[in-house]
């Protein structure tokens, strides 16, 4: 109303003055530079009043620690840092020093905001969340007043709500935590820094609201070492990706709400699905859907999951069209990848196709039979046969080879790495930095010889039997791993290998 009023009386005031003859056009100027200005610097900067996103609704309350799936460790570990706010009492009267931060370190969508929101809604806390690159501007000292207002917010929000606790989020923390002095414009960054760990500092035991901060970044290596000092973040939880057995807790945490067919076998697909995140797990479970919806079904089916899971890792399924000849060599080299896949770890081909998604034009996709956590040299070997099966099947079957394997070769040169760093190779234990060009040449090519003659003979042996599953795939363009399996055992019958 008074913006209206004071608008309408400058508009009149404008008119008079021009009847009255004055030159008004300097004014005009100079309200639009006081404008411009007001915006640059009052709403987006300096005066800015900085509101982190405040979660303290319903939604949050409903997210709790069964409805995030694996992770025990980190739950358990989380769980005993918030006895702090939970029981003040028994931890003071132990003679505990409270918490101040968590740090949960993990890849993007492993859940660490969820199991933040879990700890909000577990203590009763009212939960602030940030982004690190939201505190940080151009001008020096925006930032640690954005620090000091989110510390301000968290408990004038809590004693609005009559709560005795805050956990205030920090998403991407190593932008605002990050090592002191490595920044361009480091006065803001050492500022901004500088007063999260006064505030942390200043968070007391006794106060009335206990304020609680949680990290999150998978980039735990860039944080000033002053922040995850004991008395400042100095409980470090790690969030890994999950397990076999996380997996499949996640996968049903996310189908809870979905119509199923009785084919479905969620362990089947968390057996699919190794090096997937929560994230990508729960995007597996509504792609599922989506394409029985695709088809008009009422029902999600196996297949849905199974090519959900193809889409997640793979990428959308793309209409390029590569000519006769093209699909052929896909389908070989796919086979080839296959049969030696087979030969090396028994039973772990899920499936081979030669349908493009994202950047390939055919894939075959393994289901390791457990989870490695240490690799052997047997398995870096096996690993480098697997990846050297399209490129030979191609030389053997078609008389060359092609483009199609360079980002094999890229694997099987890193893997050689690995097994010269891991002092698994003919050189012993060496720095892999400390050998001269053509030694490591040297090494990686005889790595690669040695296991390309084992492939050789089996890919030569069972010439017949790349062919006939190449032509299955150019019919249908998919096998599956136990068709496969299928059809190279009645072939095993005949052949005989010496490896
Ligand atoms: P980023 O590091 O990218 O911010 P994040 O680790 O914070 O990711 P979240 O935002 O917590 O990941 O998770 C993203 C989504 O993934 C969640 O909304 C949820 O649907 C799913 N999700 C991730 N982890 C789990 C889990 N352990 N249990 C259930 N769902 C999960």
């Amino acid at each position: 109303m008074i913006k209206e009023t004071a608008l309408g009386l400058g508009a009149a005031l404008i008119v008079i003055l021009i009847q009255q003859g004055y030159n008004v056009m300097p004014w005009f100027f100079m309200v639009g530079l006081g404008f411009v200005l007001y915006y640059l610097i009052g709403s987006k900067g300096l005066n800015k009043n900085f509101s982190m996103t405040d979660n303290s609704n319903k939604k949050v309350e409903r997210i709790n620690f069964e409805g995030i799936g694996g992770h025990a460790s980190a739950k358990k570990e989380l769980l005993e840092a918030l006895e702090f706010i939970c029981n003040p009492h028994h931890v003071m009267e132990m003679g505990i020093r409270p918490l101040k931060g968590i740090l949960l370190v993990g890849p993007p969508g492993t859940g660490k905001t969820l199991l933040a929101k879990a700890a909000a809604s577990y203590t009763g806390s009212v939960f602030l969340t940030a982004s690190g690159s939201e505190f940080i501007e151009v001008y020096a000292g925006v930032g640690a007043q954005r620090v000091r207002q989110i510390f301000n917010q968290a408990r004038d929000k809590a004693k609005k709500e009559n709560k005795n606790s805050a956990i205030i989020f920090i998403d991407e923390i190593e932008i605002l935590g990050g090592k002191r002095g490595t920044h361009g414009s480091h006065l803001e960054y050492d500022q901004t820094l500088n007063q999260l760990l006064v505030e942390m500092d200043g968070i007391n035991y006794h106060e009335e609201i206990k304020v609680l901060v949680v990290g999150a970044t998978n980039r735990s290596e860039l944080l000033d070492p002053a922040l995850v000092r004991p008395g400042r973040f100095d409980r470090i939880v790690n969030i890994d990706l999950p397990d076999l057995e996380g997996r499949e807790q996640i996968l049903n945490l996310h189908i809870r709400n979905k119509p199923l067919d009785a084919d479905v076998d969620i362990k089947v697909v968390a057996r699919e699905t190794f090096g997937f995140s929560g994230a990508h797990l729960e995007n597996v479970a509504n792609e599922a859907a989506i394409l029985a919806m695709r088809e008009k079904r009422e029902l999600i089916k196996q297949k849905d999951f199974l090519e959900a899971v193809d889409k997640v890792m793979m990428g959308e399924k793309m209409d390029r069209k590569p000519d006769k000849e093209e699909i052929w060599r896909i389908a070989v080299h796919e086979t080839g990848h296959a049969i030696i896949s087979e030969f090396v770890r028994p039973g772990s081909v899920s499936s081979v196709t030669t349908s493009s998604r994202g950047k390939a034009l055919g894939y075959m996709r393994q289901s390791p039979d457990r989870e490695f956590h240490l690799y052997t040299r047997d398995y870096l070997e096996g690993q480098i046969c697997i990846l050297l099966g399209g490129s030979v099947a191609e030389e053997e079957i078609l008389g060359s080879k092609s483009t199609g394997s360079s980002s094999d070769f890229q694997q099987i040169i890193d893997l050689s790495k690995k097994l010269i760093s891991s002092g698994l190779s003919p050189l012993g234990v060496v720095s892999l930095n400390d050998i001269p060009p053509d030694i490591l040449h040297e090494v990686i090519t005889k790595t690669i010889e040695k296991e390309e003659a084992r492939v050789k003979e089996i890919i030569g042996c069972y010439k017949k039997f790349i062919i006939e599953v190449a032509q299955h795939l150019i019919a249908r363009e998919k096998i599956s791993g136990e068709k496969f399996r299928q059809t190279l055992q009645k072939y095993k019958k005949r052949v005989k290998i010496s490896s």
